[in-house]
């Protein structure tokens, strides 16, 4: 049996400093995912710096119309908060889209951003795998490969990343704010993630010694937003692909859209092409279709995956789809 410490810091700050000062310590916030690893030797920490009860655990509106959302606010009182509900309704649906409602009463916005990979070969220790054990192969390739990354994966690692929240959060062009030992820094959530390359066990930028304490979402574009999931199961399974979205129109012309994509990369994925070919276009299904294949000409399926491409091609026609319907009954959100 290996031996663990337990610490309960203060303040954020001496948090951080713990696991500075500690080669071995990790952050625990909620447990569902970093408790799951320790039983499976996934993660063998010398020591848990419980950052859970810290008092980051509030939804404040910003000067400028956003929000921002402690690290501590678990992802069913985000998903609820009402605020959350009528301005940002994808992330509302991305959070209610997750785990269970147990699951989401524990989990919280920080845990959520940091949560690893479900791929079956990084979950079990008696296999080869780089992101937990650099250098040592990836057991996907050649593998079972029906749930892994289509877009931005490379020769060491084909994980996708599990998250729905964060798949909204780069939608809405949010920030991650992180406490270090030289202080607080913005990262966008389009900067978080890092792809995979030679170096698929670090899955963001962020320093071992880094505590994310919020994150901050700028005031939304249009309330009239969704985040659409398909999986295996009607609930309480990870998506196969999803989609974040939101357009707005003035006659007939898409004057503006945000798209990101769940369940095919390392990490959320924005669909940049897909929203310049949409922009300026009318708002028709095969406009829609265009714009995904716009975004999906560069994805390259594996032997277990390549059914993800066709899918993600019809989620996006069909989320656009129901945003315009929406719009054209006059629904506000
Ligand atoms: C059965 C099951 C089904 C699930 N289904 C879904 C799903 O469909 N969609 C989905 O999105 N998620 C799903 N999840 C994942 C769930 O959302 C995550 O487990 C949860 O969000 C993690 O949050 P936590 O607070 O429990 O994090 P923890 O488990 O405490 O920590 C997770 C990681 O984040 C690090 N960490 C935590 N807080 C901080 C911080 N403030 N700063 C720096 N590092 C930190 C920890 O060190 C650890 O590495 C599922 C989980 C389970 C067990």
């Amino acid at each position: 049996m290996r031996s663990l410490r337990y610490e309960r810091p203060a303040d954020p700050a001496a948090a951080v400093a713990v696991v500075h000062d500690t080669p071995g310590a990790v952050f625990l916030a909620g447990g569902t995912n970093l408790v799951d690893h320790l039983k499976l030797g996934v993660a063998t920490p010398d020591l848990l710096v419980d950052v859970s009860h810290l008092p980051l655990d509030t939804v404040e509106e910003t000067a400028d119309g956003g929000i921002r959302v402690g690290t501590n606010v678990r992802n069913s009182d985000l998903a609820a908060h009402p605020h959350v509900r009528s301005n940002y309704p994808m992330l509302s649906r991305a959070l209610l889209a997750g785990a269970s409602p147990q699951l989401r009463n524990l989990a919280t916005t920080g845990g959520n951003l940091l949560q690893r990979t479900r791929c079956s070969y990084f979950r079990d220790v008696t296999t080869a795998c780089n992101k937990r054990e650099p250098g040592t192969g990836c057991s996907a390739l050649g593998g079972y490969t029906r749930y892994h990354a289509v877009l931005g994966a490379s020769e060491h690692c084909v994980a996708t990343h599990p998250s729905d929240m964060a798949v909204a959060l780069l939608a809405l062009d949010a920030e991650v704010l992180v406490l270090g030992p030289d202080g607080e820094r913005a990262v966008a959530v389009e900067d978080f993630y890092r792809p995979p390359g030679d170096t698929p066990e670090r899955d963001t930028v962020l320093e071992r010694d880094e505590l994310v304490v919020g994150v901050r979402i700028p005031p939304p574009h249009t309330p009239l937003s969704t985040y659409r999931k398909v999986r295996d199961r009607a609930s309480y399974a990870f998506a196969l692909v999803s989609v974040a979205a939101e357009m707005t129109v003035a006659d007939g012309t898409i004057t503006g859209c945000r798209l990101a994509f769940g369940g095919v990369a390392h990490g959320p994925w924005r669909a940049h092409r897909a929203e310049a070919a949409l922009l300026g276009q009318p708002p028709t299904e095969s406009v829609f279709a265009s714009a995904a294949d716009a975004e999906l000409a560069e994805a390259t399926p594996l032997d277990g995956n390549a059914y993800k491409i066709p899918l993600l091609r019809r989620t996006v026609v069909a989320t656009l789809r129901e945003l315009d319907e929406r719009r054209g009954r006059g629904e506000s959100a």
